[in-house]
This record gives C-alpha cells, sequence and structure tokens, in this order.
C-alpha cells in the first residue's frame, strides 16, 4: 500500500508523502515494527505535552539549579527536586499524574496478556513486550518483569530521569535564557526561538539550484546534513522516518544555534535531536517542551505556529494527536 501523500496549498512546495508510522493507529495504512522504526510517540507522551500545553508557562525560575537524577527515588516523596528548590510548574504535575493515571489504564493489558482484542489497544512497544511473554517457558514471572518495568518506566524514569533533567538551568535554561521571570513576555521565548517552515532535500540536490528552479525563498531550503543531529549517531535520518525528500518539514532554529526537524510520527511530530533518540525510553527533550510551552501561549493549540519560512501543510505542525486530544482529561490532586 503506498503512503498517503499531503499536497502542499502552495504548488512551489513538493508534497509530503506521510509514512506509515507517522499515521494514527486507526488508519488502515498504519504500519510500524518495533525495534526497526525509530520510537514511537507513546501514548503518554501525547498526554504530557498537553499537560505542558496546557499548564502555566515554564519560567526561569521553576528550573532546578542542580539535580541528580540518582538521588531520586520514587517512594521516596522527600527526594522530590522541588521540594526544597523552586516552586513545581504545574505542568510538571499534570504530566506526573498523567503517568500513575496511566499505570492504573495498563492494567488491564497484564491481566488478560493473551486476550487480543484487549493487547490491540496496548501502545504498540508494550504489545510487543506481551508478545515476548507469551513466548517465555515461564509465562508468569516474565510477565512480572514487563509489569515492573512498566511501572518503574511511569512512576521513576519518566519524571526522575527525563522530565526533571530537562527541567534545569542547564538544559530547558539555555533555551530560554532571558527569561528572567514571570513579568517577561512570551515574546521573548519565540523570538529567540523560531520555527520554521522549510523544504529539505536530498544530499545529492543543490539547495540553491533546486530553490531557483521551484521559485522558492533559497534561504529556506536545507539539506539534512546543515542540521545539528546531522553528525550524531543516536539521531535518526530524516529517510530513516521513511520520508522521501524532498519534502517540506517544519524546523525549530533555537537560541543556543541548534537546528533539528520536527519529524511526523506518531500522529503528532518528534524533534530529531540525539538527546531524544539516544534512549528510547525518553518521553520529551527540551525542544518538545519548548514547542509545547510556545503551543500553549501562543496558539493555544496543538498546532506549533510556524512564523517564518515556507507555507507548509498544517500536518507537518501538528504537535499532538487528536485522538488522545480528545480523550486526555488533565487532573492533578
Ligand atoms: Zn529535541
Amino acid at each position: 500500500m503506498s503512503n498517503p501523500t499531503i499536497e502542499s496549498a502552495d504548488d512551489r512546495v513538493p508534497p509530503l508523502s506521510l509514512p506509515a508510522g507517522s499515521l494514527s493507529r486507526s488508519d488502515r495504512r498504519y504500519g510500524y515494527e518495533v525495534g526497526v522504526d525509530p520510537p514511537d510517540i507513546e501514548p503518554i507522551e501525547h498526554q504530557i505535552r498537553l499537560d505542558f500545553i496546557n499548564g502555566e508557562r515554564i519560567r526561569s525560575d521553576h528550573l532546578l539549579s542542580d539535580y541528580n537524577h540518582w538521588t531520586y527515588d520514587a517512594d521516596d516523596p522527600s527526594t522530590d527536586p522541588w521540594l526544597r528548590g523552586p516552586a513545581k510548574p504545574n505542568g510538571l504535575q499534570l504530566a506526573e499524574e498523567s503517568c500513575l493515571y496511566r499505570v492504573k489504564e495498563e492494567e488491564r493489558f497484564f491481566e488478560c496478556p493473551e486476550d487480543s482484542a484487549v493487547i490491540a489497544d496496548a501502545p504498540v512497544y508494550l504489545a510487543a513486550q506481551l508478545e515476548e511473554v507469551r513466548e517465555h517457558d515461564d509465562t508468569e514471572s516474565a510477565l512480572e518483569k514487563a509489569r515492573e518495568r512498566r511501572v518503574n518506566w511511569y512512576r521513576e524514569s519518566i519524571p526522575g530521569k527525563n522530565l526533571y533533567q530537562i527541567l534545569k538551568k542547564s538544559s530547558y535554561g539555555t533555551l530560554i535564557s532571558g527569561g528572567k521571570g514571570p513579568s517577561l513576555a512570551t515574546a521573548a521565548l519565540t523570538e529567540d526561538n523560531v520555527f520554521e517552515g522549510t523544504v529539505v532535500v536530498s544530499e545529492d540536490t543543490d539547495p540553491k539550484k533546486y530553490a531557483r528552479q521551484q521559485n522558492l525563498p533559497e534561504e529556506f531550503v536545507y539539506r539534512e546534513s546543515e542540521f545539528t543531529h546531522a553528525d550524531s549517531d543516536p539521531a535518526p535520518s530524516i529517510v530513516d522516518f521513511g520520508i522521501e525528500l524532498p519534502a517540506p518539514l517544519l524546523i525549530g532554529c533555537f537560541v543556543n544555534g541548534s537546528r533539528y526537524p520536527f519529524i511526523p510520527w506518531g500522529d503528532g511530530l518528534t524533534c530529531s535531536c540525539p538527546y531524544k533518540h539516544d534512549q528510547a525510553w525518553r518521553v520529551m527533550c527540551k525542544h518538545e517542551l519548548l514547542a509545547s510551552n510556545i503551543c500553549g501561549f501562543e496558539s493555544s493549540s496543538i498546532f506549533i505556529p510556524s512564523v517564518r519560512g515556507i507555507d507548509i501543510p498544517h500536518r507537518e505542525r501538528r504537535f499532538v494527536s487528536p485522538e488522545i486530544v480528545a480523550t486526555h482529561r488533565p487532573t492533578t490532586n
């Protein structure tokens, strides 16, 4: 089955062929292979993005100065680094609640690992894990181990090793260096960090020549090798996602000088930076946190606003799955 294609409103812009892994799971053309394709966007990732979109804007005075994840223990509330530090941002509180809620929601998959109708609803990675469990000699203990790993991911790794890590002055702080306090307008955030609409061409295409042929502004036509992740091992290339070049794509240009494409994937977008892809269990990088903040305060929507460049189709700016938006109910206790 051929990939669906999105035509751009501007006929100078090439169409985007959406890879099978970028589609909604309810689309019959959806396809994803665990361990072969770049990490999927798990439902919790979409939920965390929504939590940060709905939460207050993250300021410098929310961020941790020094934090070592080895000191964090999910079973010991006194190790929460925000307890003695700055006020915990409410987006993070919502995200932590969402993680705990998912633990409860996923119990049914561990109760009926043999029931393919139930497992069909499980996130793809978990479904693959449960399939492995079924092939195990000692199914019961394999199932228990898989459950422990999953619960540990939600309770310990996502907050302690990922979200708290990026909410440090040395991480997210490098993107909002001008933001000293609550009075600073969000405008500064989007002046320093810009999302632009671009066309990315293959390595054997001359971007300037292509721009002239298509009558596109040449400053917004790139080769992938011009982006920051190009020389970095953990980062998959655009082609690894199954995207055919030339393709219209949204690029994040950040105040610290890095530039990363946001790739249509898992019914949303994923940042192509090495931090995100170095460890498949990471659910958010600082660039995606920034995108959530900008979505929340610039447009209050699930679309990342593109402030300059080429007019690209909406699908390339849609950061969160509409299906998750329809069902996610953020709560804090
Ligand atoms: Zn990133």
